[in-house]
């Protein structure tokens, strides 16, 4: 197969990777979408509530949001493939992607949209990787069983969406914020507290132990101590580009590849600018592709 012949491959079935795909589809390209996941819809699929995809109900479940992406993937007979991607190396003309159960996907360029993962606070006493007592996410949090306490470090929108969550199922959650006033607006933070979310601000995690299978976080608010225990504890203090670090690329098969959506790593982050992001990653690659030949 000549690399003109071969298809675009978008890593990543979020909504970013779905804009690559559906616009290299409908473009006339042949595509292949993997996901580490085997899932496409992305990390929106663990939102609590989301009030700005237009064509949406206000106030719709994330879940509702990633099952129409899905979906409209599937019109374009774009299934998201399981692989998890491990490096993108030059290939003759093209790439190859090489995944970690050994698979090596052959195309003419990559999009690379892996999203972006949770950063975990360093606190003396807890671990520095996401393993328990951390969880990336509400739904993280309850994976290995229903949990009656969290605590939520970082005080973003993304902090107060995963409180709700775990709100919503009964937990009793903290959310711990360093700075006097949370960086959430103001409107998702009244509506976390009216459903029951505890929100501590200008309060930082001192240190943590385990004492009776439970966590003890030591606090510190401004010189004043106190201790909180939880079940969990979820990693909301920022997230960094999943790829960085964990998906090699060959120096010289940078030109065959375009990072989309949240894996760019910039501050605003939402389904509808990752949506945009991935098509136009998509066209300029395929524009570019076009030029040399
Ligand atoms: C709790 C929460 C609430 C949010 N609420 C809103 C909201 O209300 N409104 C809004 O607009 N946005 C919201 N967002 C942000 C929104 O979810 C993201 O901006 C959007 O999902 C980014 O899309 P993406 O395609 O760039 O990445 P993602 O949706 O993260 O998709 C990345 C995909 O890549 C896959 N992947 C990762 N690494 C690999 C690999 N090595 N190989 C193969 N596949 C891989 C993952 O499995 C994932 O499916 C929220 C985010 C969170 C965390």
């Amino acid at each position: 197969m000549s690399p003109h012949e071969s298809p675009l491959i978008v890593v990543g079935a979020g909504p970013a990777g779905i804009g690559a795909a559906v616009e290299a589809r409908r473009s006339g390209a042949d595509v292949v979408l993997v996901d580490s996941s085997g899932v496409a819809g992305g990390t929106i699929r663990i939102a609590h509530e989301v009030r700005n995809v237009p064509f949406l109900p206000d106030r719709s479940p994330g879940t509702l949001v990633a099952d129409g992406l899905c979906a409209f993937a599937h019109r374009w007979q774009l299934d998201a493939i399981a692989h998890e991607c491990l490096s993108v190396e030059r290939d003759g003309d093209g790439v190859v992607v090489v995944t970690r159960d050994g698979a090596r996907i052959n195309g003419c360029g990559v999009v690379l949209a892996t999203g972006a993962r949770p950063l975990v606070p360093i606190v003396a006493g807890l671990p520095g990787v996401l393993e328990p007592p951390w969880a990336c996410s509400a739904p993280d949090a309850c994976r290995a069983g229903s949990i009656a306490s969290a605590a939520i470090v970082g005080a973003s929108d993304v902090a107060f969406d995963q409180a709700r969550w775990l709100r919503a199922r009964g937990v009793v959650v903290t959310v711990l914020c360093r700075a006097a006033v949370p960086r959430a607006p103001a409107w998702l933070v009244a509506d976390a507290c009216a459903e029951g979310v505890a929100l501590r601000t200008a309060t930082s995690v001192a240190c943590g132990s385990v004492a009776r299978s439970r966590w003890v976080l030591r606090l510190d608010s401004g010189g004043a101590g106190d201790e909180l225990e939880v079940d969990r504890i979820v990693a909301a203090a920022g997230r960094a580009p999943a790829w960085r670090g964990s998906i090699a690329i060959e120096p010289q098969a940078m030109n065959r590849v375009r990072v989309a959506g949240d894996a760019v790593g910039r501050r605003a982050r939402h389904v509808v600018a990752a949506l945009g992001d991935g098509c136009t990653a998509a066209a300029e690659l395929l524009a570019a592709r076009e030029r040399e030949s």
